[in-house]
Order: C-alpha cells, then structure tokens, then sequence
C-alpha cells in the first residue's frame, strides 16, 4: 500500500518547518541505532485520525543559489509532481506579496488539490487578516498557528478528505516490486536497461502514482516484477533535480513502494559515505535487500578480487549482513544473470511466514545451547514465540520481563531463526513482550 503525500509550499519564513516539525513530532528522531542513518528532515511520517501519509517539506530542499522566484518556482512544482495533497502556507501577518501570488498562480493551474494555510495566527483576534487572502483564488483560507499549534487539525482534516482512494496495492498482488537506488552515476539507469533488455513488456503510467513516476513491468523465470522509478533516471533539466535533498526524497518514496531494493554501488569509485547512508534509508524502512556491485567489467575481476570487495562491504555496511552481495556490470551485461534470483529470493524470505511449532522447536533448541541471561540475580524466561507479521518477518517473544532481554540474546535467537529458517536477503524484527 502506498501512503498519501502531503506537501508544504509557500516562500521563505511563512513558517514551514514549524508546521512540518509539528506534523511529524518526534517521529523524525530515528528509531535504529544506526550509525549515520538518520530521517532526512524534510520527509517524514505523519498521523491524523488513522490515517498515516508522508509530508515533505519543500523549503528543505536548498535552491539557495537561485533567485527567490526560481526557488519558489521549482518547490511549487516539486509539490505538484510529488504530492497528492499540496498545503500552500502563507504568512498572516504580512499579507499577500508578489511571491505569494506566483505560487498561487501555479498550484491554480494543476489539479492538484490545494488547502490553503494562513500561518501566524495567533489568536482569535487576528482572524480578520483572513479575508484578504480568498483574492488568491484558492478557496477558503484556514488560519492557524505553527507556534502554538491552533488551527493544525482543523487543515488536516481538509487534508485527509483529499486523500486519493486509489492507492491501495492489491492484497495478493504477486508482483514484485523493486526499486534501484545510489548516488548519482553508479549505474542505475544502465542497469534497469540491461535488465529490460528487449523484454520490456510494458511501460506504464499505474494509477494513483504522481504524474512523472513510471513504473516498468516484466516478467523473468515465471514472475512479474514491477521496477519503480526513481530520482536520476529522466531528468528533465529542473533545478532541484541535480540537488541532493530532492534525489534522497523520491529514493525514500520508491523504497517505500518496494519490495525489494537493490543498492548500487560502483565497483570503480569504491564505497563512500554517501552509500552508506542511501543503504541506510532501505535497511530502516525494513525492505529486503540486495547489494549490488555495478561496473565490475573495471577492475580486476578475479574471485580474490570480488571477495576482498564483498569483505570490506560487509566491513562498511554492517547493518546489512543478511543482503546478499552481486557483482555484475550493466554496460557488458557481465554476470547480470545472477541478479533475478535474488531478487526472487529475497522478496520470498521477506514475505515468508514460518510454523509456530517448528518456531517454537528452534527456540527450545537454542535455549538449551545458549541459556537464557540473568540481570541482577533475575533470570529470563522465555514462554513462547509466534511469527505476527510479515514483509519484513516480525517475531514476537513472550516473556517474563521484556527489560531482561538484552540484545546480544535477541541477535543470537535472530541468528538461529536465520539458520533454522533462511531469511536471506530480509531484515527481520524481533519484540520481546511480556506474559505472565
Ligand atoms: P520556513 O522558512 O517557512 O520553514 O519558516 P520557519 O518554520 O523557519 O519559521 C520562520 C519564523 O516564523 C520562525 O522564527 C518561527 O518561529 C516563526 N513562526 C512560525 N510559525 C509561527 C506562528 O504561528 N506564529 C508566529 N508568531 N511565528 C511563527
Ligand atoms: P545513474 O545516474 O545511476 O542512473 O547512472 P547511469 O546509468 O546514467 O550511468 C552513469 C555512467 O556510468 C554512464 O556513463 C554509464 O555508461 C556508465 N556505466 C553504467 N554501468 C556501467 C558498467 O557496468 N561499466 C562501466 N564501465 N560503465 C558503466
């Protein structure tokens, strides 16, 4: 399923951040411990009344070198291509001003739906600088206050009733659906080409994507797959295009579409921070993964050579040791071959569910090999075991006192449900909850 997009626009100072920074809470401070994986700041999940959808902060993506027109130009369109709610936020207490008006101007002319936001209202007697702003041709304007949240729910429940209906995958839609991300130049188009080959069976626009994204189908050994697009594959020569925030933004958005994401990364330049991070937003959004190693027609292409790589990529990605690694070359189309299987396989482990008997039989098993610590004279008891979701896999371990379980215990219970069970290529989750 995918989720809705709700994006803020409007110049500099209006107040975009406060609202964003209100919208997503404390959700934007990450949830792993991941060295140098971190939310990016201008894309973040929010909730209103049980719906979650994703907003962007348009103002954080740095246009800085440009005029204030283009920059306001070119965020308006970016809320355009990928939202499917647009906030159009202006500031109450300075009236409408050129720029003002050339966004209105543009959110006018799309169709997408616009709920217009006027920030720095206060209190309640400043709600006659409303008026002014119905000259903007965009309906009702709806004041509110960033700083102290007044009027916030009062949009987002004009939000939410825009929400497309459309965006829901099918349940037992047995497609796999993937996506390639990595720094710009890895690779990434040349790789969806070789892949394609003369293949390519479809080229669709699927409904309820954003106007620009499309997603490529093809079938290979017996399954359908779906290849979801992402930043760097059609540039059509915008400013925010070439710019880092925005690459990173429609990377999280495809991720979040996918099964599968393969990670590119270039065997000539070598693994640099950037990768890191990038292999960071795919682990953390607990989507099977597959590490691949492009341009490998560059280097010394030997077995020595391509396990000293996959050495130091073990080395440098250490939160991804279930990503299987493949070196191939998109260019020659060298070993290209050994992807699909695993991009198979890893999809199958990701939505695998295992028997509760057999789970429950590993666990004994392993307690017996490996007892169970004790804190402070407090020894943990493990109950029982059962598999609650999939995509990715997420154990739930009943237990005496969750706070007894450290974590060098729960990654050795993950390895032996790894070994006892094969979840290559899958992150999988495991909670320890209480029961008496
Ligand atoms: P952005 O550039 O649009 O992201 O604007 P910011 O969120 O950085 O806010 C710009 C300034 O306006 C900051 O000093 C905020 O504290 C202030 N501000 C934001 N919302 C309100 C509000 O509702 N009332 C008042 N009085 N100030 C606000
Ligand atoms: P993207 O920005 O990640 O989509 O990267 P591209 O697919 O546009 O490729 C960037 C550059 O790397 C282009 O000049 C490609 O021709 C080149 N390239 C891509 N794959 C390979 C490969 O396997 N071997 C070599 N030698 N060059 C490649």
């Amino acid at each position: 399923m995918r989720k809705s997009v709700v994006a803020i626009v409007g110049r500099p100072n209006v107040g975009k951040s406060t609202i964003f920074n209100r919208l997503v809470g404390e959700r934007i401070s990450i949830v792993e411990d991941v060295p140098g994986v971190t939310r990016d700041r201008i894309y973040a999940e929010a909730e209103w009344l049980n719906n979650t959808f994703n907003v962007i902060d348009t103002g954080g993506i740095d246009l800085s070198d440009e005029p204030l027109l283009v920059q306001i130009r070119e965020q308006a369109e970016i809320a355009i291509n990928e939202a499917d709610v647009i906030v159009f936020l202006v500031n109450g207490r300075e009236g409408i001003t050129a720029a003002d008006e050339e966004v209105a101007k543009i959110l006018f002319k799309s169709s997408k739906p616009v709920v217009l936001a006027v920030n720095k209202i206060d209190n309640y007697e400043m709600q006659d600088l409303l008026y002014e702003y119905y000259s903007l041709g965009l309906g009702q304007p709806m004041p509110i206050s960033g700083t102290h949240g007044l009027g916030l729910g009062d949009v987002l429940d004009e939000v939410v009733k825009h929400f497309p209906t459309d965006v829901q995958q099918d349940e037992d839609d047995e497609r796999i659906y993937f996506s390639l991300i990595g720094r710009p130049n890895v690779g990434k188009s040349s790789l969806v080409n070789a892949l394609l080959g003369e293949d390519r069976v479809i080229v669709s626009d699927v409904e309820g994507t954003t106007k620009d994204a499309i997603d490529t189908e093809f079938k290979r050994e017996g399954e359908e797959f779906t290849i979801i697009d992402t930043a760097g594959m059609r540039k059509r020569g915008k400013v925010y295009e070439s710019t880092e925030k925005y690459s990173v933004l429609r990377a999280l958005k495809a991720i979040e579409r996918s099964d599968v994401v393969l990670v590119v990364i270039d065997a000539d330049t070598g693994i640099i921070e950037q990768d890191k991070r990038i292999a960071g937003y795919a682990h953390e959004a607990g989507k099977a993964i597959v590490i691949v190693v492009n341009k490998w027609d560059t280097v010394d292409s030997s077995q020595d050579a391509m396990k000293k790589f996959e050495d130091d990529i073990r080395k440098q990605f250490q939160f991804l040791s279930y990503a299987p690694v493949v070196f191939l070359s998109a260019a020659t189309t060298k070993r290209i071959h050994t992807l699909i299987p695993r991009i198979i396989q890893s999809s199958e482990n990701h939505s695998k569910r295992v028997k509760t008997n057999l789970l429950n039989e590993v666990i004994e098993d392993s307690l017996a090999i490996n007892p169970t610590p004790s804190i402070k004279g407090q020894k943990l008891k493990i109950l029982y075991t059962t598999q609650v979701a999939t995509k990715p896999p997420t154990f739930v371990v009943f237990v005496n006192d969750p706070s007894l379980m450290h974590f060098t215990y729960e990654r050795f219970l993950e390895n032996r449900i790894r070994e006892a069970f094969g979840f290559d290529g899958t992150p999988i989750k495991i909670y320890a909850r209480q029961r008496s």
